[in-house]
């Protein structure tokens, strides 16, 4: 991913210019408010960049998924109380086209109330940038899309990453662009198939490649083992023999399980045994990776310096499935905080599963964004950041 942006410093002076900043308010709402401020705060470093250089702020987000319609369920309206009350703000509220007010930060109703959002029409992207003097991204979230207000308006003004984009931009770089090796991944999740571009990609940039959860059932399948009734994909047999040639041809050694945890029924405390891997039966299935391979995954998350995370190891939501992720998540932890050990991870499930095995907090970056953070595993040039070079 090309990691050559501006940043605010490199726009010059802000005094009494207007800052048109893409962010990302998609938060969870709960009864109307907002569940989750997370989001929110992530806002708060570039507004108060851009305040205290003398500038205003007009926000562009989306909420949801309204197509190109006015959903009022979709509006950005009740966002906005929660929004003042982090920023320490008055915060405005306009729709796109309404007369604005005078306030030092305004947010502009759902950018894909509009059709020509998602279209990236350059009508749209020119209302936007006639908002402003200069273009932010701060959404690293919606920067896998070519939309408007990600990549159509950042051709028309002088751009820069913000303060939370650049943040997130630099910690990917320091876990796949330049990192210090070696490098370990762990890929866990269910299926091969929704993740097969992120393996191929990882298998030329990093020493050592974990496979666990689902996916890995598929790779055991091409190996010649019997997974009995586990899910896999054995449709996807060469594809996993090819990406396991190629991971030889890169000098990239994949680990995948040594014994697994079995069970007859996909339910939360169903019975279970350790086996090793001829003693699956027909009608086992395999939800965890087994004592021993978190023993010896444990060794190689010791012998790397970077770890790069997506996707559980083992059914984490079910106990006792999630032993592997949890054991693996907090050596991770273990030794990020004894300063060993670089961690990224991300995508929807992982944040959970690190949450869920208490090792978010020491992590030493997590990426909330899900679709962005995959098509950067998958080492694809992001529109939203491109278009900020
Ligand atoms: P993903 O969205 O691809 O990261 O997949 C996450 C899901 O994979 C979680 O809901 C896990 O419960 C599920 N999963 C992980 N390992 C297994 C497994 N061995 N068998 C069935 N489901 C699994």
């Amino acid at each position: 991913m090309k990691m050559t942006f501006k940043r605010i410093a490199d726009l010059g002076d802000l005094t009494g210019k207007t800052a048109v900043v893409r962010v990302d308010l998609n938060v969870p709402m709960a009864e109307g408010s907002v569940a989750d401020d997370t989001r929110l705060k992530a806002v708060k470093p570039t507004v108060d960049a851009v305040i205290s250089a003398e500038g205003r702020v007009i926000l562009l987000a989306h909420y949801g998924r309204p197509k190109g319609q006015v959903v009022p369920e979709m509006s950005l309206k009740p966002i906005v109380p929660a929004l003042a009350r982090v920023l320490g703000r008055d915060v405005g509220f306009y729709g796109l086209d309404e007369p604005k007010g005078n306030e030092a930060v305004i947010v502009i109703e759902n950018t894909r109330f509009h059709a020509g959002e998602e279209a990236n029409d350059p009508t749209l992207a020119a209302a936007f940038a006639g908002l402003g003097d200069v273009y932010i991204n701060d959404a690293f979230s919606a920067a896998h899309r070519a939309h408007a207000s990600t990549e159509g308006v950042a051709k028309l003004l002088p751009c820069a990453a913000g303060e939370t984009m650049g943040a997130e931009l630099q910690a990917l770089e320091n876990a796949l662009g330049a990192p210090v090796k070696p490098v370990a991944a762990v890929v866990g999740g269910a299926k091969v198939s929704s993740k097969l571009a992120v393996l191929e990609n990882l298998v030329e940039k990093v020493d050592h490649l974990i496979i666990g959860g689902g996916m890995a059932n598929t790779f055991l399948f091409a190996q010649g083992y019997d997974v009995g009734a586990s899910l896999c994909e054995k449709d996807l047999r060469d594809t996993a023999l090819v990406i396991l040639e190629n991971a030889k041809t890169h000098g990239c050694a994949v680990h995948l399980p040594t014994d697994v945890v079995v069970a007859k029924e996909f339910k939360a405390h169903a019975e279970n045994r350790a086996v090793g891997l001829t003693e699956v039966d027909a009608d086992d299935m395999i939800l965890d990776a087994g004592p021993e391979t978190v023993k010896a995954l444990v060794s190689v998350l010791e012998s790397a310096k970077t770890l790069v995370w997506n996707g559980p190891m083992g059914a984490f939501e079910m106990e006792p499935f999630d032993m592997a992720t949890v054991a693996l998540a907090q050596a991770a932890a273990r030794l990020t905080d004894e300063g060993k050990l670089l961690t990224v991870a991300g995508g929807g499930d992982t944040v959970a599963a690190l949450a869920h095995a208490g090792a978010k907090d020491s992590f030493t970056h997590i990426s909330t964004a899900g679709g962005a953070f995959l098509e950067w595993m998958e080492g694809r040039e992001l529109p939203g950041v491109a278009a900020l070079g």
